[in-house]
């Protein structure tokens, strides 16, 4: 069924391309499928499939701009279409589908050219473009090579930005250094501004303005390669607390905020598509091993259940466990979690609720987290060194509704995160300060 979705988009986007009706384009793709000319189409859809296999979040675009067809890959954007001359491509509209043969010399190669970040950015501090220039990528490889090489140019390029970029902010709250840009603003209760990093963003000294803060985080996830790499799990705590509405919500939030805010990215809609940077394979647990410089929390939640299969649920028991005694030292001596006054039961129930939205917040706090030390060995502050974050919730709830009890909320957090940990590095527990 997914074949064949998939074939009906691929028909839609290249009729239209071409002008043809729907019956006519399935009939010339066929035709050039049997006669075996490479098409855009067939790389594309198996770049996508490579891709989606080795862990990234991906969005397909099946229909064409600028003659050719686009690949949006955790933060790389990957284009495949054909080698024109200057001539041609200056006479396109920009809609011509790369396997349009009134368009394009059919007997032309493909060329894949990809860049990093998503948009394209030039950094006065660097006097050069953050990532890299387009680069071209050869077709005349297995598709999981090409998907290595474009994972190389990330790395690196993640790797050359972080070193070459000064840092020349302080966070306010921690007093660690960064880049300008990897710092993001937020106010204190008296309303002053202040500059925070990611482990310190839900300090209790923060009036949190989490439409504010989502709006930075789409910045630096399509403008930087660089940015530090726990910034992802606050994406994620945003996803998990907004819901399947996040999207919608943002969307209206930012247009009312300035009419000039960019549009929220696709990742507000499914916090398990928020790509999570890796640190270097030598840095990492074995259950991440073979995922590559980043990966979609989807692919690293699965790689953790893989390894660990017994890890969600062992933390649900416990954690409830402790919820449960809890309410029995609240002077419920004999309450069990189904007998006992409403009110408690129903308090248990919303911690269970909890548990099942956070649990991705949990992994990806401790993943990203770690990935955050392993990238910044100089960082001193308690908060860095424990690798967790300092978790106050109820600053989230004033606007936005996660529908649960911002209690529970920061008691998952601090119940899972050092279990999640201890499982996946059972040698580098970090030190107490
Ligand atoms: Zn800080």
């Amino acid at each position: 069924m997914t074949r064949n979705h998939r074939r009906k988009k691929e028909t839609r986007a290249f009729a239209a391309a071409t002008g043809k009706t729907y019956l006519d384009a399935a009939n010339s793709l066929n035709k050039l499928k049997a006669a075996e000319v490479p098409l855009a189409t067939t790389l594309h859809d198996s770049l996508v499939a490579e891709f989606r296999a080795a862990g990234w979040p991906v969005i397909a675009d099946q229909f064409p701009m600028g003659g050719r067809l686009w690949i949006y890959a955790g933060p790389a954007t990957v284009n495949i279409g054909r080698e024109v001359s200057a001539a041609v491509q200056r006479n396109l509209t920009g809609d011509e589908h790369p396997d349009d043969p009134n368009a394009f010399d059919l007997g032309s190669p493909l060329e894949i050219i990809v860049t990093a970040p998503r948009m394209y950015n030039y950094s006065d501090e660097l006097q050069r473009v953050v990532g890299f220039e387009p680069r071209e990528v050869s077709t005349n490889q297995p598709f999981t090579e090409i998907v290595t090489e474009i994972n190389s140019l990330i790395s690196e390029a993640r790797h050359r930005d972080q070193s070459d970029i000064p840092e020349r902010a302080t966070c306010d709250i921690c007093g660690d250094r960064y880049p300008s840009d990897g710092l993001f603003e937020a106010r204190d209760m008296l309303d002053s501004r202040l500059e925070v990093c990611p482990c310190c963003i839900f300090d209790a000294d923060i009036d949190l303005d989490p439409a504010l803060l989502a709006y930075d985080l789409d910045f630096a996830a399509t403008e930087s390669v660089a940015a530090p790499a726990g910034w992802a799990a606050a994406q994620v705590l945003l996803g998990c607390l907004g819901g399947a509405d996040l999207l919608g919500w943002l969307k209206q939030q930012w247009k009312e905020r300035s009419p000039g805010w960019r549009v929220p990215e696709e990742w507000w809609a499914d916090s398990l598509q928020t790509w999570i940077w890796l640190p270097p394979a030598a840095q990492r647990p074995i259950a991440l091993a073979d995922l590559g410089c980043g990966a979609s929390l989807n692919a690293i939640i699965a790689a953790v259940g893989r390894s660990f299969p017994e890890l969600q649920s062992t933390c649900r028991v416990s954690f409830m466990e402790s919820v449960r005694d809890e309410l029995v030292s609240d002077s419920y001596g004999d309450f069990d979690g189904d007998s006992g006054p409403a009110e408690y039961r129903e308090m248990y129930r919303m911690a269970g609720v909890a548990f099942e939205r956070l649990w991705p917040a949990a992994v990806a706090f401790t993943v990203a987290m770690a990935t955050q030390v392993a990238e910044r060995p100089r960082d001193h502050s308690p908060r860095a060194r424990l690798q967790r974050p300092l978790f106050q919730a109820e600053h989230w709830d004033r606007s936005m509704s996660s529908g649960l009890n911002v209690c529970d909320v920061e008691s998952v957090l601090e119940h899972c995160i050092p279990k999640v940990r201890e499982a996946l590095y059972p040698d580098r527990q970090p030190r107490r300060p």
